[in-house]
Order: C-alpha cells, then sequence, then structure tokens
C-alpha cells in the first residue's frame, strides 16, 4: 500500500500521483494541515480548500475508505503515518514555488531517513516547468513564443480515479476558527470536484465559443470562474483540457474554433508564469526588471487604502475592488485596470497590491498573482511597457458600456446615467453632490498622475524624465 499526499490537487480523478499511488493496491490519501504553510492563508482561500477537502472526503468515504487527515510538521506527520502502515512509497505532485519546493525537499530527507522514498508526480501543468524552452535552451521569458510550442505539443490523457481505497477511518476536519482563520469577509463561492466539474460543463457547452468577444466584459460574467478550481486542483489541467478539444471538435463555426484556442491560450498563460516563477523565485518579493536606478515609488498611505475599500471615485476601480471584497474574485479586464491604477495613477509599489490580492481573492496563486501585478507594473516578464498607461474612464467605457458592472458594485451610483458613470472625473463638484451625493470625488487626476507615472519611471531607467 502506498499513500498519496494531497496538497492543492484536491480531487479524485486526473491525479497523477494518486492514479501512480494507487498501482500497488489500495491508496492511503492523506492531508497534512502544515502550520508553516498556513501562514501565508488567508480565509477565503483556506475556506474554499476546507470545503474541497469535505468534498473529497466525502468521495473517499462513498469508495470504501477515507481521507486520513492529520496537523502538523509533514517531515514528522509522513514518516509516522508511514511506519504505523508499512507503508514504503509516499506519492504527491509536483509543486513549483520556491515554498513548496523547500517543503518537499525537507520531507523527502526526512522520509528517506526511514528508507520511505518520496516519488513526485508532474500534475498541475501540462508541461512541466524546463520541458519548453526557446532554440538556445533558455526558458520563455516571453509569452507568445511560448504558446506556440504548449499549444503544439501533445497533451496527456485524463487519469482515471482509484478504484480501491484502503480501508481506514479519518479524523474529522479542523474548522476554520479551530485552524486560527477568521470567516471571510467575502461570500465565498463553494470548493470541491463537483462544482469545478458542472462549472466546466456549462461553460464549454456555449459560453466558450464566444470567449473571444466577452471575456473582456465584465457585466456578462462569461468567463469559465474555473480559477479557484485550477488553483486547488479541484479539476485536473488533462480533463479541462479534454473538455475545450471536445468543444473544438464540436464548434459551429470558426469564430467558435478560435474563441476555444483563445481561452486554451489563457491556460497556457497560467502555465507560462508557473515557468517564470520556477526559474526565478525571486519574483515573489522582488521586481523580474530591475530598473537601472530602481523605481521611487509613491507609496501614499491614503490613497491607497482608499484604493483596497473601493473609494477612488474611479468607478470601474471601485466597483473591481468591492467585487474582491464581496465575491473574493474579480474579472481580468477590471484586475488589469485596478492594477494599473495602483502602480500608475497611485504610483504605489506592485507589492501593495499584490499583499491585497494575496489576502482576499479565493483563487490567488503566487504564480499567476505575481505575473499580473508585475505585468500591470511593468516589471515583469513580457509586461506592458511602462509608457502604455490605461486610462480608468476610458476603460470603464469601453468595457462597461451601459456601467451594468459599475453599478452592480457601487450601489451609490444606482440610477445614474452611463454618460454621467463615465465622466465623473469631469463634473464640478456641485454636479457630483447632486447625482450622487455618497460617491467620493476622484482622488487624483489621471491626466497628472499619468504624467508623474511616465517621469517616475523614466528617471528609474535613468533617463531625463523631461524628455
Ligand atoms: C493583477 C492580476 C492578478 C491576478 N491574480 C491571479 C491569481 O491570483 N490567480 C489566478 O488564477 N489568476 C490571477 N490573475 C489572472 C486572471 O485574472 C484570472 O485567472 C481570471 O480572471 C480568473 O477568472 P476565470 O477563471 O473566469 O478565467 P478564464 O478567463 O475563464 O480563464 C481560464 C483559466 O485560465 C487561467 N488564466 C486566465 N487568465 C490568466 C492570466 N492572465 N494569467 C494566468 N492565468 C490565467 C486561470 O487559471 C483561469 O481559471 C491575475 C491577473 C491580474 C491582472
Amino acid at each position: 500500500m502506498d499513500i498519496h499526499w494531497h496538497r492543492d490537487d484536491l480531487r479524485a480523478r486526473d491525479n497523477a500521483g494518486l492514479a501512480a499511488a494507487s498501482t500497488d493496491g489500495p491508496v492511503l490519501p492523506v492531508f497534512v494541515f502544515d502550520d508553516e504553510i498556513l501562514r501565508h492563508g488567508s480565509p477565503p482561500r483556506v475556506a474554499f480548500m476546507l470545503d474541497a477537502l469535505a468534498e473529497l472526503r466525502e468521495w473517499y468515504q462513498a469508495n470504501g475508505g477515507d481521507l486520513c487527515v492529520a496537523r502538523g510538521d509533514p517531515t514528522a506527520v509522513l514518516p509516522d503515518l508511514a511506519a504505523e502502515r508499512g507503508v514504503e512509497t509516499v506519492h504527491c505532485n509536483a509543486g513549483y514555488s520556491g515554498l513548496a519546493r523547500d517543503r518537499d525537499s525537507a520531507v523527502a530527507e526526512a522520509l528517506d531517513a526511514d528508507g520511505v522514498a518520496l516519488e513526485t508526480h508532474e500534475d498541475a501543468l501540462h508541461h512541466e516547468p524546463g520541458s519548453i524552452r526557446t532554440n538556445a535552451g533558455e526558458p520563455y521569458s516571453v509569452y507568445t513564443y511560448f504558446w506556440k510550442k504548449w499549444r503544439d505539443r501533445e497533451k496527456a490523457d485524463p487519469y482515471d480515479a482509484p478504484d480501491a481505497i484502503a480501508d481506514v477511518t479519518g479524523e474529522e476536519l479542523p474548522t476554520l476558527a479551530e485552524l486560527g482563520f477568521e470567516e471571510p469577509e467575502a461570500d465565498v463561492e463553494p470548493g470541491g470536484m463537483e462544482t469545478a466539474r458542472d462549472r466546466l460543463d456549462s461553460f464549454v457547452d456555449g459560453p466558450i465559443y464566444e470567449y473571444e468577444e466577452i471575456r473582456d466584459t465584465p457585466a456578462a460574467d462569461r468567463t469559465s470562474k474555473l480559477s479557484a478550481h485550477n488553483r486547488w486542483g479541484t479539476i485536473g489541467p488533462r480533463e479541462l483540457y479534454a473538455a475545450t478539444e471536445r468543444a473544438a471538435a464540436n464548434a459551429p463555426d470558426e469564430d467558435a474554433a478560435e474563441a476555444v484556442e483563445e481561452y486554451q491560450g489563457e491556460l497556457a498563460w497560467r502555465e507560462f508564469y508557473h515557468h517564470v516563477l520556477y526559474f526565478h523565485p525571486h519574483v515573489v518579493d522582488e521586481n523580474y526588471n530591475e530598473y537601472e536606478e530602481g523605481i521611487d515609488w509613491r507609496d501614499d498611505e491614503a490613497e491607497i487604502e482608499a484604493w483596497r475599500d473601493g473609494e477612488t471615485g474611479y468607478p470601474i476601480v471601485d466597483a473591481g475592488m468591492r467585487q474582491l471584497k464581496q465575491e473574493a474574485w474579480m474579472h481580468n479586464r477590471v484586475r488589469m485596470i485596478v492594477a494599473s491604477f495602483l502602480t500608475k495613477d497611485l504610483m504605489a509599489d506592485w507589492r501593495y497590491g499584490y499583499d491585497h490580492f494575496r489576502a482576499k481573492l479565493a483563487d490567488h496563486n503566487t504564480a499567476n498573482d505575481n505575473g499580473g501585478w508585475q505585468w500591470a507594473a511593468s516589471t515583469g516578464t513580457d509586461a506592458q511597457p511602462y509608457f502604455r498607461i490605461f486610462n480608468p474612464m476610458s476603460q470603464g467605457e469601453r468595457h462597461d458600456p451601459d456601467a451594468e458592472y459599475i453599478r452592480e458594485y457601487v450601489p451609490e451610483l444606482d440610477g445614474v446615467d452611463a454618460d454621467t458613470i463615465h465622466s465623473w472625473h469631469e463634473l464640478t463638484k456641485s454636479q457630483r453632490k447632486a447625482t450622487a451625493p455618497e460617491y467620493p470625488a476622484p482622488i487624483v487626476d489621471h491626466s497628472e498622475r499619468r504624467e508623474q507615472a511616465l517621469a517616475m519611471f523614466k528617471r528609474a531607467r535613468g533617463e531625463d524624465p523631461d524628455e
């Protein structure tokens, strides 16, 4: 009997490590609440994880066994469990962050001291870090070239769920409070394999064919919303990809087939950022792209606080920040807008934004979150050039023309027409007071800040800001 050690692969089907652990008789599935890892957790993420674990446990119980749950240091818990059960091999799926890799090396060493092997499997990505390289053998720093190779590479088929589970009785799962977390402020969507599968099924049944056209319209709310499931592994990457391939094969026309490929491109962005993190673990708290003179961020605490609270007086920015607060999720286009606003209009270090997202998003994962922030801050791999600064008003007008999304999250603007909302920055104080007295005036002037941000980046590049 082998152990499968679940971490962020909270599913029974399409799980490489679990499938490998099941080849040698019934598998003993284990989850360890590791206090060192939990220190980096947040209420929405841990709430989602607990939901997913509860469902996984039910699946094991319905299939003749249970999920073994323990709390403590896995370098002690796993060797003890292996000794108790006479297990010779522990399986797990590879983690790519520095934290995960350090933990896994320590666990491998501890098990090895007892003559037990830790076998790590490639599971979370279709193509592991290092498998897609430039012709010169380097990891890619430009997405487009990475994508072409990623798209053309053959993808593995989904793995079957195990058919025999060890006959054990696991402990009850701890509550959020027992793990030291408060209830999340947001109404977090339920985690779990069934929810993930239902979401995927309904997405590939229709919305995927409009993805290209509608993915930038937050009010439509028609993206797959699988990010937290991808983060916690409640859906397998092969199962997800196979569903998109079936959708491509059934596409009603060429536009629909292109939309499916556009969606697959987002799955590749996720892998690209995992490769970046793997080869450059320092990006967690340092710029990927260091500017010659360093960036002299403005970092005004009151402005950053207004951004966190969704009180900037820029409607699309505030709507996004309030969606995050309410749902522990935010639409991708709006993530780009709020991130640009923080780093360019408020000229605040991207790490303030990253920390806030890390605390509030149920789908936060280091690779994607860091990639997204460094992209917006013009410090990342294949990032937005520093001189392309989003105008938050025209972004709102373009992507939420009827201001439906804005009104949904900013009730102070309820009943205000879209044109007025999109020209909020141009209204006089008395016009604003007469229109929506509770909604704040813009905290900064976008045009002024745009110039100041350009000068900040030019100085960082060692250039004369006046030229
Ligand atoms: C500043 C910023 C921070 C972000 N932080 C995160 C984060 O912590 N976690 C996270 O999963 N995504 C993050 N993203 C990427 C993206 O916004 C979300 O993945 C997406 O909005 C999730 O919604 P969805 O599942 O409906 O996406 P869909 O559009 O349906 O995309 C399908 C899947 O592809 C992946 N994906 C989509 N867009 C991206 C992208 N730009 N980069 C990498 N992977 C992508 C996700 O796994 C997603 O579930 C961030 C983007 C920005 C600009």
